[in-house]
């Protein structure tokens, strides 16, 4: 099965390598018990983990705290390696608003371990993903968003990206850096504070406010 994203405009562009980014905000971060941390946290999740919008989550049975995260999702649309801060919005194909479905007591045993967050992170519907919305729409700049998710329409997360620790053309410049990106890849650019429990039966609302919504429904 080859999943594809969806650009406002009719577009589509295969899903390829979805790079996290772990405590980008600072609220997050203490809500975590931690600090922003010194190097960014990056962990990645398969393109399989992709549901569009109206899509289920299906969540897993090894799990009994399933927590949600709403976070700017930013896809690439042309490869590149090394890119600098500067040059950075220039590889972006669009933006959109993402939830990164985490299964907390999995990854906080993990994180006790030592362990990989890949099984708390990467599972099969962890990464919902609205229709993106053209980087053409903004000119040559990297524009901030309100960003918010309701969870059975209570107000749980409410940010405006310009809060984030390190912006995107930051993620893209260390991101490229390291794996190199290529189109169709993806960014979540980490979640503001309000993480919290999901059930079966909710009905989470995720926008990207003024430009393009999520709805999923809890299975
Ligand atoms: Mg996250």
């Amino acid at each position: 099965m080859i999943m594809e994203y969806e650009f406002t405009d009719g577009r589509k562009m295969k899903v390829g390598t979805m790079f996290c980014v772990g405590q980008n905000y600072s609220k997050h971060a203490q809500e975590m018990g931690s600090e922003v941390p010194k190097d960014p946290i990056i962990f990645l999740k398969p393109p399989i983990a992709y549901i569009p919008d109206g899509g289920k989550v299906i969540l897993p049975a090894i799990s009994n705290l399933p927590h949600h995260e709403v976070e700017l999702v930013v896809v690439i649309g042309k490869d590149c390696d090394d890119v600098s801060i500067d040059d950075a919005v220039k590889y972006i194909a669009g933006y959109a608003v993402g939830l990164d479905i985490t299964l907390r007591d999995i990854q906080n045993k993990a994180k006790k371990d030592g362990h990989p967050w890949a099984v708390a992170k990467g599972f099969r519907t962890s990464a919902p993903i609205s229709r993106i919305v053209p980087a053409s729409q903004f000119a040559d700049e990297i524009p901030f968003f309100v960003l918010e998710l309701k969870v059975n329409d209570d107000m749980k997360q409410f940010t405006n990206t310009r809060e984030m620790e390190r912006n995107v053309a930051v993620l893209i410049s260390y991101l490229s850096g390291i794996f190199g990106l290529r189109e169709g890849d993806c960014i979540f650019t980490g979640t503001p504070e309000g993480v919290g429990e999901i059930k079966h039966g909710d009905r989470l609302h995720a926008e990207l406010k003024g430009y393009i919504t999520l709805d999923v429904s809890i299975k």
